[in-house]
């Protein structure tokens, strides 16, 4: 019996089966391997679930791959810091099913197809991600090796590419059709068992590297450091999930969009990297007392906002640039290119926090500081980049390189989209003209000051450092 719904499987290459290439039954005498990258948790995790039944049905053992990447899109020690405490707690848990893990080092699309064919492997499971990097990693693997391999959506609830078939332009067309297929996917998940691991099966390769000694590539920026009010791996995301649900979630609806109370999850960190899943936070939300009304406003966000992302940029390739803009938008920003900015800031200005502005300055020390920006200073903060560059494409640059270079959370579809969402209007509707902004959606200092204490919010801030 499949305990993992076939449809959150595909198969690649396209058009391929177990039987019609070199997996064919006892042709290759190694172990199932999973590549694990998107999707770092042994609990609740789709991907394996299936690599462990792949390997049962196969009479193989179950591997699991890690591969390092020198220099993650720009990723910092913060996040690679975040990255492997995850990952010794992962290796600990895997222990405990008999289930080896290897970390190997290098470009994925090299050297995956190198240890598949290092291993003898069997079969290969991997985690699904839209963004360009993994997908491009995976046609290189396509071509370098001759297994077919399984991708597994371990991330979302609904599997991205059931989801929609299509790119959907506002949550208002999404929502309807996830909606439709969520109660035949959030479901519970089944209880892992530790695997019979037979000893005459290799899966040791050469170059891989030990966990324990592992260290943070060298080439990366080490100016940004770790967090410490966060601590990585499944355990902590559950008590992060556990404190949410017993201390604030009865507010998120009404506080949410007020910084000073911090009465978000705080979640986005463990999801980012796969430490906790979304469908286990979503189980855990739903069996609680809080009120109805705080539970969907918390669903809204977790599933239907954070699944659109997915949608987006599985759908289109040019989520990081203004290519990805819907057509109003690039009309009006196209009229309003040569309007004259009030102030223009280089990068280095924006990353001290060197505005006119005390509250845009706040949001980015707060980034800066704890490697977590809140959600409300988040559209405030990529919308006055807007105000505050020369060009959208300029903007939205900038935007990206500090969001990814601060935030616990960055590289993630969330992000890409919420820049797009505030410099570009995706997902969003035309708003009154004004200058620079056209009719993308304006957010002012005036307008903070009404929906919460600004004051109160800088103060908090600056009390960081
Ligand atoms: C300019 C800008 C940049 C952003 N950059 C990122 C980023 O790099 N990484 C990231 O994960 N999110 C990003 N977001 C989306 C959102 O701000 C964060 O997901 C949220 O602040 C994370 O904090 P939380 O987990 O405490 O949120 P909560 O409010 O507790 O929400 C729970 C979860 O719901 C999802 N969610 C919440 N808000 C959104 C949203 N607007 N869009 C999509 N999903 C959402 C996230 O997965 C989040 O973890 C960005 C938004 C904007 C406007």
């Amino acid at each position: 019996m499949n305990r993992v719904d076939q449809r959150r499987i595909q198969l690649y290459p396209t058009g391929a089966t177990e039987k019609s290439t070199g997996a064919r039954k006892g042709s290759r005498k190694g172990p199932v391997v999973y590549w694990m990258s998107r999707d770092q948790r042994v609990e609740d995790n789709w991907a394996l679930v299936h690599a462990l039944d792949l390997a049962r049905t196969k009479k193989r053992p179950c591997m699991v791959l890690f591969c390092l990447v020198d220099w993650f899109k720009g990723a910092t020690l913060r996040q690679y810091r975040f990255m492997i405490d995850g990952l010794l707690a992962v290796e600990g848990k895997l222990r405990n099913l008999h289930v080896p893990l290897v970390v190997v080092e290098g470009d994925p699309g090299e050297v995956i197809p190198a240890s598949i064919e290092e291993l003898d492997a069997a079969s290969l499971v991997m985690d699904f991600s839209p963004l360009k990097i993994k997908r491009d990693w995976n046609q290189d693997i396509i071509e370098r090796s001759n297994i077919p391999f399984h991708e597994v959506d371990a991330h979302n609830i609904v599997p991205c590419w059931l989801a929609s078939k299509k790119q959907e332009y506002s949550a208002r067309f999404f929502r309807p059709k996830l909606f439709k297929l969520l109660p035949e996917f959030l479901t519970p998940f089944p209880q892992l068992v530790p695997q019979d691991f037979g000893d005459n099966v290799n899966v040791e390769i050469k170059h891989s590297i030990s966990l324990s000694s592992l260290e943070v590539p060298r080439l990366i920026d080490r100016d940004v450091k770790p967090v410490t009010w966060l601590e990585a791996g499944a355990s902590h995301g559950d008590r992060c999930l556990e404190n949410f649900l017993e201390n604030r979630i009865e507010n998120y609806v009404a506080l949410r969009n007020d910084p000073t109370k911090q009465v978000e999850s705080d979640l986005s960190p463990y999801l980012h990297f796969g430490h906790i899943s979304a469908q286990r936070v979503a189980l855990e939300v739903r069996a609680s007392g809080a009120r109805v009304d705080a539970r969907n406003g918390f669903i809204e966000q977790l599933v239907v906002r954070r699944e659109l992302s997915d949608n987006f940029c599985y759908y289109n390739r040019d989520y990081d640039s203004p290519r990805c803009f819907p057509n109003w938008a690039k009309t009006t920003l196209k009229a309003h290119e040569s309007d004259a900015r009030e102030y223009i800031y280089s990068l280095e200005e924006f990353e001290r926090g060197n505005t006119h502005d005390p509250l845009w300055n706040a949001a980015q020390l707060e980034m800066v500081q704890r490697g977590k920006m809140h959600n409300y200073m988040r559209m405030y903060w990529a919308k006055k980049i807007l105000e505050w560059t020369e060009t959208p494409k300029q903007a939205m640059d900038f935007a990206m390189k500090l969001n990814d270079k601060y935030e616990l959370d960055g590289r993630d579809p969330n992000g890409y989209v919420g820049i797009a969402w505030s410099i570009g209007g995706v997902h969003d509707r035309a708003w009154k003209e004004r200058p620079v902004l056209g009719k993308v959606r304006f957010m002012s200092y005036n307008g903070a000051k009404r929906k919460f204490d600004v004051e109160g919010y800088i103060k908090q801030v600056s009390d960081l450092t």
